[in-house]
């Protein structure tokens, strides 16, 4: 076939244009690779000045457009394969178009009318052109190694042909300029195009979170690195076109299905799950699956991020325990009880059953903190909250609810039978308190006070029982320590009331709602007035008039005692003080609660308040009940030792309600002995309690101390006591406790009595 030079030449320009248009394309969809559009040109370029040689008029203007052509060929190669390996800058650019400029003038300049001149110029700078942009290309570290090796065999090429060494036959020259050109062109587009994808795999594969797009068969149609080593899978290659379900263990196709429809149906974007996930190494990897819509030739596809959520969900579990869970036993706190709680009354209420709030507190815990230092205290609890555990049923909770205070819950019980097990298991806890715990080296026993509510008799949501459980436990310890005790409403009041008397106390002091009243205490045969009580009266502003038995108990609760029982001390002795002339002799007898007398403050304040007064410490008695006695044995024996060194004399009131244990009168050195007011108002009538009077003022007699009868109403009981040879007697029927001035006015009445007559009733 004979095939004229021209064909050739159409042929070549042909293949030029449409790879050309190629390249336009590319860089027209992706405006990003200016690269394309640089190498377009400098192609179309190329492919113009080849035009314009063979097929243009010989005169200048084809010299011009010659050198343009060229020019504007080299620029566009060499701009094109700068931004390609991303060393083009913009001041590149300006110097480039000012060299390229100037390089066409001088091509022009030189070649003008000597066409042999520019076309072996022309071939010469596209080899050179070629040999460096396929030395850079070839050179640099990517893997465009091809297309720069062909670039520099097209410039080679074009070197040998403005050399001459080519030999001439024409169809070969041909085919072989086609072949390095056409072979350079496609190489450049596919350079452009693998660039895109290459950015958008690299894109996605540095993402640090698994990349997988999955259709709505759950084919996996793309997949990052990252996603390949969550799912326990070498290559990320090798899940696409696997389904979902291949990949995690447990899940099935069904369950990838119905992870599509909720992501296609979800109303929001991105659509946020997760899950547990088991990768194909038997990994368990908790993972946060994000979705979003994607299309593929016009279908919706699922393209999830995932996301390694294990250190968020350490961090989450962490959190969730320390606010549920108590950090030194390990039991539910308050926070974590009230949600458990509020679970197991909707059960109970939902089936019928009752359920059981033991609020238990470890007696004089503080005491083992002080002791034995806090390390120990917090053993003790760890200990505790085994001892309680150890007795736990399947369902029951068990919590620490603060300091020292457990509260257990047994659900679910019958309704008929929900007392009776809530103080069964009750007592098994104090029983096996009695075993002890050994807080290395010593083993320490303590005793524990239980309060029980019960749902639905006590209260119907969880705050209510555990603060009814709660006033339960308290109502234990006002009585003693180391029992159980159900709630009862009568309780509940007292708390309210409790409460309200509390926030009015605090402020009673200053306001100078207190005042104190003397009830005479005389001498059983002679009828004088040696001694007087001094008892605490309270007219609060808000409340009116607040009886001793209301608001002491309350202030012994609080710990407002102290700074009340510093107040009585304080005043009693400054009006024994202003006394001194009338009642030279007269003792004052205060009352003095167990927190009072521990408080290191108290001795320092006693010495303080007599020698404020100039008064002879014989003249102070301090009244403790036995309940101060049976505290803190150690602490109580070195206060009182004190106390006595100073010279006051202590008396032990309300003898025969507590202990009366004979024991506290021989080891706490006890003057005088008080006997309750419950024994005198009987002993007239009631033989027993006449007894047991008679078997009181003889047993103090043999002891050598001093006997006071509290409560004595009548003139019989005055007889009675005087004849069983209690020494002093205290009542209404001598006086009601009178203010200061009623009280001189009293002891006039007494000064003169030597022998005590009858009493007036
Ligand atoms: P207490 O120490 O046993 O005081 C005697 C209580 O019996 C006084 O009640 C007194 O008024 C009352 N009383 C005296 N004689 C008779 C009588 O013949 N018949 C009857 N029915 N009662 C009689 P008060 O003043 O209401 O005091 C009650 C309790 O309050 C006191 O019992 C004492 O334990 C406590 N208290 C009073 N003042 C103080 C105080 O300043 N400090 C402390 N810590 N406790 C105080
Ligand atoms: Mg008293
Ligand atoms: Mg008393």
């Amino acid at each position: 076939m004979n095939v004229s030079p021209q064909t050739f030449i159409l042929f070549s320009l042909g293949a030029d244009l449409i790879l050309c248009a190629v390249l336009v394309f590319l860089w027209w969809r992706h405006s990003d690779e200016k690269h394309a559009i640089a190498w377009a040109a400098g192609q179309l370029a190329m492919t113009a000045g080849t035009a314009v040689w063979y097929l243009g008029p010989q005169d200048w203007p084809r010299y011009a457009l010659a050198s343009a052509t060229l020019t504007v060929s080299v620029a566009g190669y060499w701009a094109g394969t700068e931004f390609f390996l991303g060393t083009l800058k913009r001041r590149h650019v300006r110097l480039g178009a000012l060299v390229f400029l100037l390089f066409g003038c001088i091509v022009y300049a030189a070649c003008a009318g000597r066409s042999s001149w520019l076309l072996e110029i022309t071939a010469s700078v596209y080899g050179l052109t070629f040999l460096w942009i396929g030395y850079r290309l070839a050179s640099n570290r990517n893997h465009y190694r091809l297309l720069g090796l062909i670039l520099v065999a097209r410039g080679m090429f074009n070197l040998a042909n403005a050399l001459d060494l080519v030999p001439l036959v024409i169809e070969a020259w041909f085919i072989w300029s086609f072949l390095v050109k056409a072979g350079s062109l496609l190489c450049l587009i596919h350079a452009v195009q693998e660039k895109v994808q290459k950015r958008y795999t690299r894109a996605i594969d540095s993402l640090s979170k698994g990349f997988i797009v999955y259709d709505g068969d759950g084919i996996i149609r793309s997949a990052n690195e990252r996603s390949a080593a969550l799912l326990g899978c070498a290559k990320a290659k090798q899940l696409i076109g696997t389904h979902m379900a291949d990949w995690v263990t447990g899940i099935s196709r069904g369950q990838v299905a119905a992870h599509f429809q909720r992501f296609a149906a979800a109303a929001h974007y991105p659509h946020v799950e997760t899950m547990v996930i088991t990768g194909a190494d038997g990994r368990q990897l908790p993972v946060e699956l994000i979705a979003s819509r994607h299309y593929e030739r016009g279908r919706l596809h699922c393209m999830l991020l995932v996301m390694d959520i294990t250190e968020r969900k350490a961090n989450d579990d962490r959190l969730y325990r320390a606010a549920h869970y108590d950090n030194v036993t390990g039991l539910l706190n308050r926070h974590g009880l009230s949600l458990r709680l509020a679970g197991a009354l909707s059960a109970a209420r939902a089936s019928g059953h009752a359920c059981a709030v033991l609020f238990i507190d470890i007696d004089k815990f503080k005491r083992v903190n002080d002791c034995f230092g806090h390390a120990a205290g917090d053993q003790l609890l760890g200990q505790m909250a085994q001892l309680l555990r150890g007795g736990l049923g399947e369902a029951d909770l068990l919590a620490r609810f603060g300091g020292d205070e457990f509260i257990v819950v047994l659900p679910a019980l019958p309704r008929n039978a929900a007392a009776d097990m809530a103080a069964a298991r009750g007592q098994q806890i104090l029983r096996a308190l009695g075993d002890g715990f050994q807080l290395s080296p010593q083993l320490i026993t303590v005793s524990a006070s239980i309060g029980v509510a019960c749902f639905p008799a006590d209260g119907d949501d969880g705050d209510t029982l555990v603060r009814h459980a709660d006033i339960a436990m308290h109502d234990v310890k006002k009585t003693g320590r180391g029992e159980l005790r159900f709630f009862d409403p009568a309780m509940s009041a007292y708390a309210r009331e409790a409460l309200v008397i509390d926030g009015a106390l605090r402020g009673a002091i200053q306001a100078g709602e207190l005042h104190l009243v003397y009830q005479p205490i005389t001498h059983a045969a002679s009828g004088r007035m040696g001694k007087v009580e001094a008892l605490l009266r309270w007219r609060s502003g808000t409340l009116g008039v607040v009886g001793p038995d209301r608001f002491i108990p309350v202030a012994e609760d609080s710990g407002l005692i102290i700074e009340l029982g510093a107040w009585v001390l304080a005043e009693a002795c400054s009006q024994l003080a202003r006394w001194r002339d009338s009642l030279p002799e007269l003792v004052v007898s205060i009352n003095v609660s167990a927190r009072q007398l521990l408080d290191p403050a108290f001795i320092g304040l006693v010495e303080r308040a007599l020698s404020a007064n100039a008064l002879a410490p014989r003249r102070l008695e301090l009244e403790l009940t036995e309940r101060v006695l049976i505290g803190d044995g150690a602490q109580v024996r070195v206060a009182l030792g004190r106390l006595r060194e100073l010279g006051v004399s202590i008396s032990l009131d309300d003898f025969g309600t507590g202990y009366s244990s004979l024991s506290y009168l021989t080891q706490f050195q006890i003057n005088t002995l008080k006997i309750d007011r419950s024994f005198v108002t009987g002993m007239v009538d009631s033989a027993r309690s006449h007894a047991l009077v008679a078997t009181i003022v003889a047993m103090g007699h043999s002891l050598g101390l001093e006997l006071v009868a509290e409560g004595v109403e009548t003139a019989d009981q005055a007889r009675a006591l005087e004849a069983m040879g209690c020494h002093h007697l205290q009542g209404y029927h001598i006086s009601r406790p009178v203010d200061a001035q009623a009280l001189l006015a009293f002891a006039g009445t007494r000064r003169g009595q030597a022998v005590m007559p009858s009493y007036p009733s």
